[in-house]
This record gives C-alpha cells, sequence and structure tokens, in this order.
C-alpha cells in the first residue's frame, strides 16, 4: 500500500491488485480493515469508488479526511498492512455505445469514478464525446484537477469545464468558471451537444441539487444516471 495527499485534506490509498481482479471503470469495492486498532458504531467497512483505471497496475481509491475511526485507522496503518477488498460492484460505467454523447456533473469527491472513465477513455481512444462539469469550493479541494485538464490534450471529445463555488477564499489563482452550477452555465457550454446522457457523482446533497438542475432544465429522468456517496 501507498498514500498520497491529492488534494486538502484528501488522501490518495494505492493496493496491489488481487491476481485476477478484473473492474470496469466506474465500479466501486467494499474495503474492510482487518482488526483494526480501533472501530465505531460505522464499523469496518467503506465502499469505495475504484478511482484508478482498468489499465493502471495498482488500485486506487481516495477519501476526504475526516476524524472517523475507520479514516484514522486507514491513514495511520502500516503500508504493508493487509485489508480485505470486495466486489467490484455497481453499474455506473462507461456505455459500450459512443452513439449518445456523455456528460459528467461530478462536485467533490464525486470525481472518483470519472477519474477512472477519463483515464480508460484515453488509453482505450474511446470515440465518445464527453463533458465533464466538475464543482468544488476552491482550487485546493479539487482533487485530479491538472491531470483532467490535460487528459484534453489526449481524448479529441473531451472538454473540461471546473466551476469553484467558494473562490474568494482560495489562494490560488482560477481562469475557470465559478459559482454554484445552473442552467446557464451547463447551457453556455453544451451547445451543439445533442441528446447527452447524464451522469451525476458525490455526496448525496449535491447529487439531488445537480438533479433538480437538469429536471428545471427539462432533461428527463431516463437520461440522468446517478450514483450517491451515502456517508457523506
Ligand atoms: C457506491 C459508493 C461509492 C463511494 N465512493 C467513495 C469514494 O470514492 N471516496 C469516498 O471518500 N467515499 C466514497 N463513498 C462513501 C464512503 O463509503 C464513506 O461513507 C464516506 O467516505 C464517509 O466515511 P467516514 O468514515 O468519513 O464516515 P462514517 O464513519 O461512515 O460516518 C457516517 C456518518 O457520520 C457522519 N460524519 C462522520 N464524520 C463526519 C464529519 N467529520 N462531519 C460531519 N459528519 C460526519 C456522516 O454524516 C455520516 O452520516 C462511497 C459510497 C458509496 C455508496
Amino acid at each position: 500500500m501507498a498514500r498520497k495527499e491529492v488534494a486538502q485534506r484528501t488522501m490518495a490509498f494505492y493496493f496491489e491488485r488481487p491476481a485476477g481482479f478484473l473492474f470496469q471503470a466506474g465500479q466501486f469495492i467494499d474495503l474492510m480493515l482487518l482488526d483494526p486498532p480501533e472501530t465505531d458504531s460505522e464499523g469496518n467497512i467503506r465502499a469505495f469508488t475504484i478511482a484508478s483505471a482498468p489499465t493502471e497496475e495498482r488500485l486506487m481509491v481516495v477519501t476526504r479526511l475526516r476524524d472517523t475511526a475507520f479514516k484514522r485507522v486507514l491513514t495511520g496503518m502500516p503500508l504493508h498492512t493487509m485489508v480485505n477488498i470486495e466486489g467490484p460492484f455497481g453499474k455506473l460505467t462507461l456505455p459500450e455505445s459512443a452513439a449518445r454523447p456523455l456528460v459528467f456533473l461530478a462536485g467533490g469527491i464525486g470525481i472518483t469514478p470519472f477519474r477512472s472513465m477519463l483515464v480508460e477513455a484515453a488509453t482505450c481512444n474511446f470515440p465518445h464525446r464527453l463533458v465533464l462539469f466538475y464543482s468544488n469550493r476552491r482550487p485546493e479541494d479539487a482533487l485530479f484537477l491538472d491531470e483532467l485538464q490535460s487528459l484534453q490534450q489526449k481524448i479529441p471529445g473531451y472538454t473540461f469545464v471546473g466551476t469553484m463555488t467558494q473562490l474568494e477564499h482560495s489562494d490560488y489563482s482560477w481562469t475557470g468558471e465559478t459559482g454554484l452550477l445552473d442552467h446557464a452555465m451547463l447551457t453556455r457550454h453544451l451547445q451543439g451537444i445533442e441528446s447527452p446522457l447524464y451522469y451525476i457523482v458525490g455526496p448525496p446533497g449535491m447529487v439531488k441539487s445537480f438533479q433538480a438542475i437538469l429536471r428545471n432544465a427539462g432533461i428527463r429522468q431516463a437520461d440522468i444516471r446517478t450514483e450517491e456517496f451515502a456517508g457523506y
């Protein structure tokens, strides 16, 4: 195991991939701590999206560091510690057909499945038209920001749209969008994109507010796929 800070209070954990472990970009695992030195009422298992792509060697999961027993143990455990992984689970994956454009809406930590899908798309020459809207409070909080922007050079049909909702509290410079994602911002960046399929991922509150924006813009529920990171 290795770990690396990838944004403020946000840590990536890299695990050796068990032999024969196959998954699709966008899927998640249940990660179980074995015999941890402390635990609490939420137990020793959490669901984490696999943020690495199937073509990458190690399994990466990324999480916001909060002061819970699970995350204290995960952050402090020796690097050779064994964990149990179950999965992969989940159906929020890339469609096989590239007929419809894909619009990804991610809030904060909800970027993890899209990072996997985009690295996969870059490696496998995906023909899909892809637009990613990525909302964070500040650039400091936005994991994979540089990588997600630079993937535009590797995926011909991909556009990155980042927005910062509390830029006034940031020490970074930022030239992208600011403020909450709304109908006007969507319209500005989706000119010429015909009948896309929308994917929304993030903490439950954020998923609900993005869903409401799409519904108010007249998008049919059947064209929206969501995954909530329950627990946030
Ligand atoms: C399909 C799926 C995929 C997921 N993928 C990811 C992922 O890629 N990355 C990721 O980080 N998480 C992911 N999650 C969520 C993850 O499983 C955990 O629930 C989450 O990380 C919270 O864990 P925790 O240990 O911080 O809180 P828990 O100990 O699980 O606490 C849960 C409850 O306590 C409250 N709580 C705990 N700490 C705080 C705090 N500091 N402030 C306020 N309230 C608090 C929460 O509101 C919550 O109700 C995913 C969940 C699902 C279902």
